[in-house]
């Protein structure tokens, strides 16, 4: 059984097949993700108005095969290139993070219809001008509380207070804040000032986060979120090296 399905999508990857064709990561509003191929696509005519590219939001047609089988793009049109993101080193590492992301945080055919409009509403954030560094911060606290991995930060994971103080740790592995008297046994624990915690909470909850609360918020900020991601993908993905530094690097 196969059957067409039209569906809005986002390009997260893509991979040369052949001579003319290409292989597509899609991030899809209604089916999730799924990898499909584009055949004929980098051919002068071809049925794509041109080859794919990442980034771009598309309305495509697709023809759904078996599991384990490619599917096969039948149509597609773009509808937004996101073009001012790419003309800015900054928000183009922010975005192609953000594809990075939910390419490895998803599997295929699993639809999240609100992860598909987080990255959307973030492609359009950043391409509005929107700021990079919040921007980033807010899509990945976001993203994790979608995908059910929101950060515990209001109470300690080993005695279940509330933590109080100035200072806490964050253990990826306890999954968010243990108190300082709870010391956590997690090698990649980080002590950090509850502020930092507190802006990641703001995020996780579609709140505004003063980044200027303390000088070193961003670069705390930074290290948690880095941290809890790499435990999460156990791994570190290939962007998150440039995003580090659009979100690092001073900006005007
Ligand atoms: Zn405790």
């Amino acid at each position: 059984m196969t059957r067409l399905q039209k569906t809005l999508a986002v390009s997260l990857r893509k991979y040369d097949f052949s001579e003319t064709s290409q292989v597509l990561h899609l991030y899809t509003r209604d089916y999730g993700k799924v990898h499909c191929i584009a055949k004929g696509a980098k051919r002068k005519k071809s049925a794509f108005h041109g080859p794919f590219d990442v980034m771009v939001l598309y309305e495509v047609i697709r023809l759904e095969k078996q599991p384990g089988a490619l599917d096969l793009l039948t149509a597609a049109e773009a509808l937004r290139d996101y073009r001012e993101v790419r003309a800015d080193f900054a928000r183009f590492s922010a975005a192609s993070y953000a594809c990075d992301l939910v390419d490895e945080f998803t599997l295929e055919g699993q639809p999240q219809p609100e992860l598909f409009e987080l990255l959307r509403r973030m492609l359009e954030a950043l391409a509005g001008g929107s700021p990079v560094t919040p921007s980033v911060f807010s899509f990945e606290a976001r993203l994790l509380r979608i995908l059910g991995h929101a950060p515990r930060i209001a109470e300690c994971g080993v005695c279940r207070r509330r933590v109080i103080g100035p200072e806490t740790y964050f253990s990826a592995r306890d999954g968010g804040a243990v108190c300082v008297r709870c010391r956590p046994r997690d090698p990649t624990r980080l002590l950090v000032p509850r502020a930092v915690l507190d802006a990641m909470g703001a995020f996780v909850e579609g709140r505004p986060a003063d980044l200027r609360a303390l000088p070193n918020l961003v670069d705390h900020l930074r290290r948690v979120m880095d941290t809890y991601l790499r435990h999460l993908l156990e791994r570190e993905p290939k962007t998150m090296r440039f995003m580090r530094e659009a979100v690092l690097a001073p900006r005007p």
